[in-house]
């Protein structure tokens, strides 16, 4: 469902280069729960902003169900349709949840759909019906800043929803929260891991999330993976 292959990224910012991915092979499959584990600076961000082209890999490709999504960036203006459309089949999910503050809860989850160019009905039908997949219906009206910070990244999963992906890029989106919100946010995913059929890809410093949600993963460390498999075979190994 996810493929990256040869994926490199060098930034360069005054005058210095840093490779923050080094040919990183990464094989995701449909339905799975995949986590990349690795320390602050293993060039985990940079990986899941290469998998949804929020940032242009310097080598390499990405491929997300079966489309090219490097090759369809390369193709430049022309192709910026079916990339946008194939972005909109990847959700995302930050940290920092990124609720815009002065819209309504279904007004931020209304957003993507805006960009999809929904009428104003289908909208709401649309941003109440997700609401009420994360649990959060009553709170449609509410503001951002009205939520706890479990509330707020249950709106985040549900904006995250909006397009229909396939798949769900998670930028660690517990690591704001305190243990039992971050249990309860990891069974949220799980949950829609199952009755959606959605395939997971998140990023994060903390072992505990892979052992809570993850079916496999892989560890990163400078820009590579280390060591990849299912979580089983990846706590077995000494
Ligand atoms: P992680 O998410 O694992 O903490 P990052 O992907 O954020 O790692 O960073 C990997 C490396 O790339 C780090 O050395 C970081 O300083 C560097 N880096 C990340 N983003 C940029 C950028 N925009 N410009 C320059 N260096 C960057
Ligand atoms: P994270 O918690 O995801 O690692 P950071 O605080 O490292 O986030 O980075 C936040 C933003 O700053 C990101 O957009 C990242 O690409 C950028 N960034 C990180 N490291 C550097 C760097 N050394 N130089 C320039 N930009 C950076």
């Amino acid at each position: 469902m996810i493929t990256t292959s040869g994926l490199t990224k060098v930034y360069r910012s005054g005058g210095r280069e840093v490779t923050a991915l080094d040919g990183v092979d990464l094989h995701v499959r449909e339905g799975e729960v995949y986590g990349v584990l690795g320390q602050s600076g293993a060039g985990k961000s940079t990986l899941i902003r290469c998998v949804n082209l929020l940032e242009r890999p310097t080598a390499g490709t990405v491929t997300v169900a079966g489309q090219d999504l490097t090759a369809l960036a390369g193709r430049g203006r022309r192709a910026s349709g079916a990339l946008r459309q194939a972005r909109s089949r990847i959700g995302m999910v930050f940290q920092h949840f990124n609720l815009l503050s002065s819209r309504t809860v279904q007004a931020n989850v209304e957003l993507p759909l805006e960009i999809l160019g929904l009428d104003r009905r289908e909208r709401g039908r649309k941003a109440l019906e997700l609401l009420d997949l994360v649990g959060l219906a009553d709170k449609a009206k509410s503001y951002p800043a009205q939520l706890s910070g479990g509330q707020k990244q249950r709106v985040g999963i549900a904006r995250a929803l909006a397009g229909d992906p396939k798949v769900l890029l998670s930028d660690e989106s517990t690591s704001a929260l305190d243990p039992e919100t971050t249990r309860s946010i990891l069974g949220l995913l799980r949950d829609l891991n199952r009755q959606l059929g959605l395939t997971v890809l998140l990023i994060t410093h903390e072992m505990d999330v892979v052992k809570t949600i993850c079916d496999s993963a892989a560890l990163m460390k400078g820009g590579r993976i280390t060591e990849s498999g299912t979580v089983a075979e990846l706590l077995a190994t000494p």
